[in-house]
């Protein structure tokens, strides 16, 4: 995709994004975030089907160092992305894949009004097509490392 359009959207998204909070829904378990994302999209594979129980997880991507943990968490995985959630109620907060430094952190936990998706990724495993005006990768964007190539939806 044009990486101009990437950027227009990384704008609007940063603009909301400074200095927030994450929040488990017990409240046990707090992220501090410091820096700004370095993408925001929706992931429909199949590890995160299945590790989260849902069709397509909402995900922004921040540098690990920038997303601070407050409180007791587990940490575990179901192939090689450990997974951090909350010790207490079990909500999923936060992935690290292995070797690339950043956290992506579930969308759902972090303050309302501020996710502003820029794509889909994964979608090749999608359970659930979601028609919308964003791309639908089939893996990820060139900007990410993948091929830019997109499915029919
Ligand atoms: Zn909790
Ligand atoms: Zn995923």
């Amino acid at each position: 995709m044009e990486i101009n359009a990437l950027r227009t959207t990384e704008r609007r998204r940063k603009a909301r994004m400074a200095g927030i909070e994450g929040k488990c829904n017990c409240g046990a378990v707090t992220l501090e975030i410091s820096g700004e994302p370095k993408a925001a999209f929706f992931c429909h594979c199949e590890d995160c089907q299945k590790a989260h129980s849902a069709a397509v997880v909402p995900i922004v991507m921040f540098a690990a160092d920038d997303v601070k943990v407050n409180g007791d968490v587990l940490t575990w995985q179901l192939h090689v992305t450990p997974r951090v959630t909350c010790a207490t109620c079990g909500t999923r907060l936060f992935m690290e894949p292995p070797g690339m430094g950043v956290r992506g952190v579930s969308a759902n936990v972090l303050p309302p009004g501020t996710f502003s998706p820029m794509f889909h990724i994964q979608c090749a495993a999608s359970m659930m097509p979601v028609k919308d005006t964003l791309p639908h990768f089939k893996a990820f964007p060139a900007a990410f490392g993948g091929s830019d190539d997109v499915v029919d939806w």
